[in-house]
């Protein structure tokens, strides 16, 4: 086996704790979206090929039961990076809320004690408008290509997050500490691994993301300055992925071990090697525990207990509750939200019909105790109860006037909407739409629509059944109750980009253009930087000049994504290719490898009569984007202006 040489750097690492050093540390955190511990070697996954996180933990402080607070990106990383817990910090969904600029951050405390700060993020879902972006001084949320995964978030896939983090790592000056937060998001669904990655069936392409990102992981720490040495490295899982297990696919609905256990090491500069450690953390823990290692004891933030490691003097979470919760149920669903406490080997989980599982015994949480042992579930329950801040209850039900007026005046967030039903019985709700969604993708539009009545019967405050029933509903031509429906489910998330981007869809599917428009503009109102909306907006629009304007505003107010500048450069062509060619140099800035940066450039070149330039770009984008629609343009465009100078 070939060790990578920052592997080997640190193999003589101690089993104490090292003294503290004069240089303060680098320090680099790792963040690894929707991987649950057990597709990860180090934690037992048989069928998993994960070779540096599985060395990195033998050369470190590996946590063999880690617990995230909520099954979900935006609330989980909030915690990771303040130390709170997501009814502290007050970030409960994704999309729906901003971390106030008063919660201290890790990001704020090291930028204020000297250290240069920079986060890399893989998915939109962390895009800085949500305020993680907090003590970093770069932040590079840019999603250039914008490839839109399965909720609708841009996301950039490892390769681009590890370029994009030693582009930053390879400008800092030697002598300044540094903290670098890195975000991979591939093991997200869907599913879909690079070539040599992954095999056959859902849980091996979901092991190939994993792999993929590892091999990255990899590569970044082979260019960490001063290796393992000089840095102390934190690799956390945001929260898991089920796989079936109780009936969900993916994340956000359940709190079971799937979903909330997550691989987390610690290694590097200051901690001891080959470490197990079994008792239950928390990631609220993660950052407390950071800032101790970097020389930062007294910070407010430090002050929390830190990890359950045995260093003199810490104090640590040893014995005290856990707690996570998932609002999602709430929020998309329109059911009852969950939480969770894990205390003393148990887990109690609050819902309609709550839960009680002992850990130990039953790992598969398959056998609730909830009525066989009362005392233990009340005392557990009362836990919850003590927790400040934490009450997610159902809302109740208020009158739609008064709702929306409130929702107006952003009192509330729309999730007041609540049927109440259990996520355990929701879950079904879930399957049966997603049977009606192949029935409709499959043209049997009747049988889609008599089952999406059925389910929105039981569950009007589901928000994507909603959408879904909407577009069954227009698809049988029932206009009217069609667009009710989309209406309502943008009702139903009024913080959400996409059910409004779907309602203008379907109203432009109609020539219903103005509503068309005022939907985008909603989008955009909520989302700025997102550019699907903006895009519409300028298909839309009655002329090049006026599509100019419109995407000309959206590169103003930084929608980084190629499309966007690729089409502004083609609406400016014909009346200013000179402006047209400056807009394709900020494609090639954003990604100099982009085929369409010199496909655009090649463009605008033509039109400004440097035949010979634009012959070059031309074939570099042919090159570039072969295989794929940019350079089959560029093969074109390249053929015709040979032909034209043949004539
Ligand atoms: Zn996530």
């Amino acid at each position: 086996m070939v060790i990578a040489p920052f592997l080997l750097a640190t193999a003589a690492a101690t089993a104490v704790p090292s003294p503290p050093v004069a240089t303060p540390p680098n320090l680099l955190l790792v963040t690894l979206d929707t991987t649950r511990a057990d597709a990860v070697g180090a934690w037992g996954a048989s069928d998993a090929s994960t070779p540096v996180l599985d060395r990195l933990a033998s050369l470190g402080v590996r946590f063999t039961t880690a617990l995230a607070p909520a099954p979900l990106t935006l609330p989980s990383h909030a915690t990771l990076l303040t130390g709170l817990d997501p009814p502290e910090h007050g970030i409960r969904s994704n999309g729906g809320e901003r971390l106030d600029r008063r919660v201290p951050t890790i990001a704020a405390a090291l930028a204020d004690a000297g250290w240069a700060t920079a986060a890399v993020v893989g998915s939109r879902v962390l895009d800085r408008r949500f305020g993680l972006d907090h003590g970093f001084a770069s932040y590079d949320d840019r999603m250039p290509a914008e490839r839109i995964g399965e909720h609708g978030y841009a996301e950039r896939d490892a390769r681009a997050v590890t370029d994009a983090a030693l582009v930053w790592l390879a400008d800092q000056p030697r002598g300044t500490p540094f903290l670098l937060w890195v975000h991979y998001y591939d093991p997200h669904a869907p599913y879909t691994p690079p070539a040599g990655f992954g095999g056959s069936g859902r849980r091996a392409a979901y092991l190939g993301e994993v792999s993929f990102v590892d091999a990255e992981l990899g590569r970044l720490l082979r260019a960490l300055p001063g290796g393992l040495e000089d840095t102390v490295v934190v690799v956390a899982g945001d929260h898991g992925e089920a796989l079936g297990e109780h009936g969900e696919e993916g994340h956000g609905v359940f709190l079971y071990r799937s979903t909330l256990e997550v691989p987390l090491l610690l290694a590097g500069r200051g901690l001891p090697a080959g470490v197990v450690v079994d008792r239950p953390a928390g990631l609220r823990s993660v950052a407390s525990t950071m800032l101790r290692l970097a020389g930062l004891p007294g910070h407010e933030l430090a002050r929390r207990p830190a990890l359950p490691l045995s260093v003199p003097g810490w104090g640590t979470t040893d014995g005290e509750p856990l707690y996570a919760e998932a609002t999602l149920p709430a929020t998309a669903y329109g059911w009852a939200p969950l939480r969770a406490v894990v205390s003393e080997g148990l887990k109690y989980i609050e819902a309609p019909r709550p839960e009680l599982y002992d850990l130990a015994a039953d790992p598969a949480e398959a056998r609730d105790l909830a009525a066989d042992r009362p005392t233990d579930a009340a005392r557990l329950a009362e836990l919850l109860d003590r927790r400040p801040g934490g009450a997610v209850g159902p809302a109740p039900e208020v009158d739609p006037a008064t709702r929306a007026a409130l929702v107006s005046l952003g009192y509330v967030d729309g999730t007041s909407a609540n049927d109440g039903i259990d996520p355990k019985d929701g879950i079904e709700l879930l399957a049966g739409l997603e049977t009606a969604t192949k029935q409709l993708r499959s043209g049997d539009t009747a049988a889609a629509l008599r089952r999406l009545s059925a389910l929105a019967a039981r569950n009007p405050a589901n928000a994507p059944l909603q959408t879904r029933l909407g577009e069954a509903l227009l698809a049988s031509g029932e206009t009217e109750a069609g667009l009710a429906a989309y209406r309502r489910a943008a009702e139903l998330q009024p913080r959400s980009e996409f059910a409004r981007r779907n309602l203008g869809d379907a109203m432009a599917e109609l020539g219903r253009l103005d509503d068309a428009r005022a939907a985008y503009r909603e989008a955009i109102d909520i989302s700025p930087r997102w550019a699907p909306p903006w895009l519409r907006l300028a298909d839309l629009a009655p002329d090049p000049g006026e599509r100019a304007a419109i995407l000309g505003r959206a590169a103003e107010v930084g929608v980084d994504s190629l499309t966007v500048y690729l089409r502004l450069a083609e609406a400016e062509l014909d009346a200013n290719p000179t402006a047209s060619l400056a807009t394709c140099r900020r494609i090639a800035e954003l990604d100099p490898a982009a085929a369409e940066g010199a496909l655009c450039e090649g463009r605008a070149r033509l039109a400004l009569g440097d035949r010979l330039r634009a012959g070059a770009l031309l074939r570099r984008a042919a090159v570039l984007g072969r295989g794929t629609a940019v350079g089959d343009e560029a093969a074109r465009q390249l053929e015709a202006m040979t032909a034209a100078d043949g004539r």
